[in-house]
């Protein structure tokens, strides 16, 4: 599909057109933060943020959701009937995307939506009305990895236009055909945006300057990786407070519970993480990743060894670095992972 061109002048035009059909949300500026806030127009948008400090999988993932409402009242002929909550009224546009974030709802969606069984209908049906556009890096920050683990500053999986600022125009790269009908009536980029756009991919490329290896991961059987000696340090320093996985895109544990007021209930599910203790309790009383040791193990295993085995390959980190900017302890997944490929 062509390349269009949207000028920063329409901004405000183009998302007018967008919200005639959907709520439209983008990283804005509140105060000193850059955060995901509902936009009626340009005005606040940040085109200089590295990453928000919350990624927006609430957007799909919220942290608390509620999925049925009941009534406990047996005299009641709607008493004792789970009745299953409105799913998305309206569709929405999520603009100005970092890639990293795009390609963590593509390796979620893997998860969520699986087969017949296994097909989460509020994570699916909030994909289905969801328009994501995204914004490309042209400057990476220190702590970014993204091209070590599947993606890039300038990647497309998971999005429906991604966007390269040029200045006081974006290059919108049209990649499917609802990215095609939000973008119908922009102009066509001209031969120079274009090189324009292939040079400052590949120089937000060459700007990334942390790596990770995963060959000696990839290699390596489940048990040797799990039995590594590394472990009895690596958990050492951690508070177990899951910040890193409240902060991280891919992170997906929840926990389901109901609650009741009177004779009216809801069952909600709240974000959950493996780093807690109660996360894994057994009603038994036993608890299988008891130890502190286990839990943190559990992290880096699954992101980058048990869901590659089970996702072909797929890597459960996007490399944004958030986990690293945010731990309390500075416990960096950079290193932990150099550990592992050691
Ligand atoms: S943010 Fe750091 S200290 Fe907190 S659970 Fe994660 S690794 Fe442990
Ligand atoms: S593990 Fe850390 S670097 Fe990887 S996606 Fe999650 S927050 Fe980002």
């Amino acid at each position: 599909m062509a390349d269009k061109i949207l000028a920063k002048d329409k901004l405000d035009e183009f998302i007018a057109k967008l919200r005639e059909e959907a709520d439209v949300y983008a990283p804005a500026r509140v105060g000193a933060k850059t955060t995901w806030q509902e936009v009626n127009g340009a005005e606040g948008l940040d085109w200089d943020f590295t990453n928000t400090e919350m990624s927006p999988k609430d957007f799909f993932f919220p942290q608390t959701e509620c999925m049925m409402r009941f009534k406990n009242a047996k005299d009641d002929p709607e008493g004792m009937i789970m009745k299953a909550e409105e799913l998305l009224p309206r569709s929405r546009v999520l603009l100005n995307m970092r890639p990293c974030d795009a390609k963590a709802f593509q390796v979620l969606d893997m998860i969520f939506v699986q087969d017949e069984m296994t097909d989460d209908v509020y994570w699916r049906d909030k994909r289905e009305k969801t328009l994501v556009a995204g914004l490309a890096c042209n400057e990476p920050c220190p702590t970014c990895f993204c091209s070590s683990v599947n993606c890039g500053p300038h990647h497309q999986v998971g999005m429906d236009l991604l966007f390269v600022d040029l200045g006081d125009k974006l290059l919108v790269k049209v990649l499917t055909e609802k990215g095609e009908a939000a973008s119908a009536d922009l102009p066509p980029a001209a031969a120079a945006d274009e090189a324009k756009a292939a040079e400052l991919k590949a120089a937000a490329e060459a700007a990334i300057s942390s790596k990770v290896s995963l060959d000696k991961i990839n290699a390596r059987e489940v048990l040797d990786l799990y039995n590594l000696p590394m472990w009895d340090k690596v958990h050492e320093a951690c508070l177990n407070c899951g910040t890193c996985t409240f902060v991280c895109p891919t992170c997906h544990c929840f926990d389901i519970q109901d609650e009741v007021q009177g004779q009216e209930g809801r069952r909600v599910r709240n974000w959950d993480y493996c780093m807690s203790w109660l996360f894994t309790m057994h009603g038994t009383g036993h608890n299988p990743r008891g130890k502190k040791k286990d839990r943190v193990r559990q992290r880096f295993m699954h992101k980058f060894k048990y869901i590659p085995v089970k996702r072909d390959g797929e890597i459960g980190c996007v490399g944004c670095g958030r986990c690293i900017q945010m731990c309390p302890v500075n416990i960096d997944v950079r290193q932990v992972v150099d550990q592992m490929n050691s």
